[in-house]
């Protein structure tokens, strides 16, 4: 579709719902600036195995779209960027975005990936939740757009190792001296879709996330899970390298929890609990999988009918009980979860080979910034605060500036998909009554 010959729209955070407010922003004829500040489109959802309800493949539903978002004639993305200036001008808004230098000159990058190959550092890999190593130039996951090469600053030694095998293929494209550079836009526009960071386990610390080897977080699991994982799928403890026989989740870490001022629920985690449950069961046949839980929170189309099949059909146990603490057997790197039965009120230990934890949904880093340049308030939480809890969700305090996804709140990817989609149509519409 042709460009509205007007402003544009910036969208600012690449997650499942800055794509999908791009897209129909940009079919709706006018410029979409989708800004992302790590190398890739994708968010969180890019790390995810399979999704709930459905159990279908994460991947297959994410990478038509970022595909279709890197190709649209109306989009333009800039990763590895973020937000520094806005200010109102006139019907819109003055915009100054930092290019972080990726020491790459993206034109001539051709993503062969034989720099990585040669490049002497190794530093976790982010991507899949910190198991693992990349390398100091390196892409995200296989499937990143743009699938372009990017030096991290932090780690480099400026050995050149890539710069030359780079060269001695012809393609020139390491430039170990780029320099920030910053680039201007004027939009009618802004929507907001910073999505979420995982609640950081390590805050509770009866849980011995960090110590104990065996404690995994939920997106540990997904990553695991992954036969694009670090393990190419296979489940394994990461004390010792076998397969677990017993595996407990448990649930509302970080939420729900005023103790840690996380007073809400993030209403995602029991239905990926229940999903990570199935999805144990598929992979390792003979697992036990109990799942620890205050309330079991089943709310949407087909989600009850998944928690009683993870019930009867794949004999998933659930007890209700909230988890005081978890202490590790030093010889077998086995744990023992010490949790209060609030049904028989009795205090209950068990033991497993590994326990995962549904780490709850927290605002984003740099959100509090990000607020201060768009003037916009956060909500008592820390997430994007709405115009109108009851009505006006989509919409910010300020004209012209809206939000969609978990930069809002906790959601799930069909929730934050029909926000993004709300916000574009709101801005759209915005743009063209302003003009
Ligand atoms: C373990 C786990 C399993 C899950 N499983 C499922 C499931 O099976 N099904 C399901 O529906 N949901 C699931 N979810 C929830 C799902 O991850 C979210 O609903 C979805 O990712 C939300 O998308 P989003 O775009 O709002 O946010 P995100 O995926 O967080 O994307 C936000 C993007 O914005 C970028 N960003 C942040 N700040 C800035 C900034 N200042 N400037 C520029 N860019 C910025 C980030 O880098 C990121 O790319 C799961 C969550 C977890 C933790
Ligand atoms: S930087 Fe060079 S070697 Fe590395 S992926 Fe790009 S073209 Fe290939
Ligand atoms: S210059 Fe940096 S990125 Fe390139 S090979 Fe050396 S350490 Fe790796």
């Amino acid at each position: 579709m042709s460009e509205d010959s007007g402003l544009g729209v910036l969208i600012i955070g690449g997650g499942i719902a800055g794509i999908q407010a791009a897209l129909d922003v940009a079919d709706q004829g006018v410029k979409a600036y989708l800004v992302e500040r790590t190398p890739s489109v994708g968010g969180h959802m890019a790390m995810l195995d399979k999704t709930f309800p459905t159990l279908d493949c994460a991947a297959c539903i994410l990478t038509p779209k970022m595909v279709d978002v890197g190709r649209h004639p109306n989009v333009k993305i800039l990763t590895y960027s973020e937000v520094r200036e806005v200010k109102r001008e006139g019907d819109g808004f003055e915009v100054k975005i930092l290019k972080k230098p990726r020491n790459i000159d993206m034109s001539k990058c051709t993503g062969c990936g034989v720099c990585a190959r040669y490049c002497p550092i190794e530093v976790p890999d982010d991507f899949n939740a910190g198991i693992g190593f990349r390398k100091a130039i390196y892409v995200p996951f296989p499937q990143a757009v743009p699938l372009k090469y990017t030096i991290d600053e932090e780690h480099c030694i400026k050995c050149e190792l890539c710069k030359r095998v780079c060269e001695s293929i012809g393609a020139q494209a390491v430039n170990l001296n780029q320099t920030p550079e910053y680039v201007s836009l004027n939009v009618g526009a802004i929507i907001i879709a910073t999505g979420y960071k995982p609640f950081n386990v390590q805050q509770e610390k009866a849980y011995g996330y960090g110590k104990y080897s065996n404690v995994l977080t939920a997106l540990e699991l997904e990553r695991l899970l992954s036969a694009a994982g670090p393990t190419a799928g296979h489940i394994l403890r990461l004390s010792d390298g076998s397969i677990p026989k017993r595996v407990a989740f448990v649930q509302c870490v970080g939420s729900r929890d005023l103790h840690h001022g996380y007073s809400y629920c993030s209403r995602v985690c029991c239905m990926y609990a229940i999903k990570d449950g199935i999805l144990l069961k598929e992979h390792l046949h003979d697992v036990d999988v109990t799942i620890f839980y205050m309330d079991i929170r089943t709310y949407g189309k087909g989600f009850e009918e998944l928690y009683q099949r993870a019930k009867e059909e794949f004999g998933i146990q659930f007890k209700r009980g909230r988890v005081a603490r978890i202490y590790e057997i030093p010889e077998t790197h086995n744990l023992i979860v010490r949790a209060e039965d609030t049904e028989t009120g009795k205090l209950v230990e068990e033991e497993f080979d590994a326990v995962v934890l549904s780490a709850g949904l927290a605002p984003p880093d740099g959100i509090t910034e990000l607020s201060k340049i768009l003037g916009v308030p956060l909500d008592e939480y820390g997430f994007i605060k709405e115009a109108d809890r009851k009505i006006d969700t989509i919409s910010t305090p300020v004209q012209g500036v809206f939000v969609a996804g978990t930069a809002l709140s906790p959601k799930d990817v069909p929730d934050s998909v029909s926000e993004a989609s709300a916000a574009a149509m709101k801005a759209v519409t915005f743009l063209r009554g302003s003009k």
